[in-house]
């Protein structure tokens, strides 16, 4: 038996109709319809990205997408300050060290959002206005957690600092106005909510953004902006594309319209606050606290005596549902869940039985029924 649930957060399920407008025949990328095709959808794409800024697509992972904003932004010596809850926060604050940049780094405890009046002190601070960039990630999926990006707002409208968002696993899931909130830069990738699979990076550039490109003094040649700006206007890219998955963005691009943004968003929060409801009536703790919970992705607590890779292993063995582990120093406590894209009530139904079952035979005492019972509780209510 074949049949498999992906349950990670990223890379996430894939609609029929996405995979079948893929496998269509290949095409020429200098040719009249890859033109017309790439031409709708950079600008299609803008709808999720809430902005009216450029949006670049990229064949690439996430972590490029994150490369290329540091490469194209800034010049070495740079100050950025990098707020992080979590591994992909401080991934991008990597990046931009390897790069050369100044990273200030604010880091708060895992499983928990920042802390908006420390950002607000650090910059009212910064009265010369060394820092370049506010750099920060919409949705932690390492812990599970969700930032409020339109609290920083206010805590820039005095600050000439670019805003820069990791949106990798919340863009297309999870509300975020690019315009309205002034985010400069929003990177995402194909592989979450987007229904895709992995291999495009997405990234929008507000006009100040731009400004910021032409000053730019590190080199870069693949993730050159201006460059790939300048081809998208004549419906091109500077090297051959990703054709396959610009045919599947297509038609995600197509599902998603047809959902409508915000019956997505509520989805996302429905689906999220049912699972995350149930596993507490399992017996188990979510890692991240309650306001600040992903839509996306729930990180939880794995109980004493149970080895996460063992649960995670069993579970994919017995139920052919993929879920992930905890990364770096959260290898050993947490096992998390992805909801996000392409999912349903009954994934979440699904999933919590599968954890249920899998947990009762490694010995933990998990209330399956009362869990399930639960989560249908919160779908009928709120749904
Ligand atoms: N940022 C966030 C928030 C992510 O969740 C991920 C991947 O999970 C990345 C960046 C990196 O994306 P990729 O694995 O495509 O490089």
């Amino acid at each position: 038996m074949k049949k498999g649930y992906l349950r990670l957060p990223g890379p996430t399920e894939i609609p029929e109709e996405v995979l079948l407008a893929m496998s269509k025949p290949m095409i020429g990328h200098r040719g009249k319809e890859f033109k017309e095709i790439f031409s709708s959808v950079s600008e299609e794409i803008k709808g999720v990205f809430q902005t009216q800024n450029d949006v670049l697509i990229f064949p690439g992972a996430g972590t490029g997408g994150l490369e290329a904003a540091i490469v194209n932004l800034f010049s070495p010596g740079d100050k950025v300050l990098l707020i992080s809850v979590g591994v992909f926060g401080n991934r991008f604050g990597e990046i931009a060290e390897r790069f050369h940049l100044d990273v200030e780094k604010i880091e708060f405890q895992w499983g928990k959002t920042f802390d908006l009046q420390i950002i607000k002190e650090r910059i009212d601070k910064d009265k010369g206005g060394k820092i370049k960039g506010v750099i920060v990630t919409h949705n932690e999926t390492s812990t599970g957690v969700l930032n409020d990006i339109s609290s920083l707002k206010d805590v820039l409208r005095n600050h000439s600092a670019l805003l820069i968002v990791d949106a990798v696993s919340s863009l297309g899931a999870v509300d975020l106005k690019t315009d309205e909130w002034g985010i400069d830069v929003v990177v995402t990738g194909s592989q979450k909510a987007l229904m895709l699979p992995p291999g495009l990076t997405l990234i929008s550039i507000s006009p100040k953004g731009w400004d910021a490109v032409e000053k730019s003094q590190i080199p870069k040649y693949y993730w050159d902006f201006k460059k790939a700006k300048n081809n998208l206007i004549k419906g091109q890219t500077p090297y051959t594309p990703a054709i396959s998955l610009i045919f599947g963005l297509k038609e995600s691009l197509k599902l998603i319209y047809k959902e409508g943004l915000d019956n997505i968003f509520s989805r996302h929060i429905l689906l999220s606050k049912a699972f995350r409801e149930g596993i507490k009536c399992m017996g188990l703790t979510p890692f991240a606290d309650d306001h600040c919970a992903s839509p996306t992705v729930t990180a939880i607590k794995v109980p004493d005596g149970i080895e996460p890779s063992k649960l995670r292993k069993k579970m994919a063995d017995e139920f052919r549902m993929d879920i992930a582990g905890g990364q770096q120093k959260l290898q050993d406590t947490i096992i998390r869940v992805g909801h996000m894209g392409y999912v349903d009530k009954l994934d979440i139904i699904s999933t919590l039985w599968a954890l249920g079952m899998t947990l009762e035979e490694l010995g933990f005492g998990a209330d399956i029924t009362s869990a399930i019972k639960k989560a249908q509780q919160v779908l009928k209510k709120e749904g």
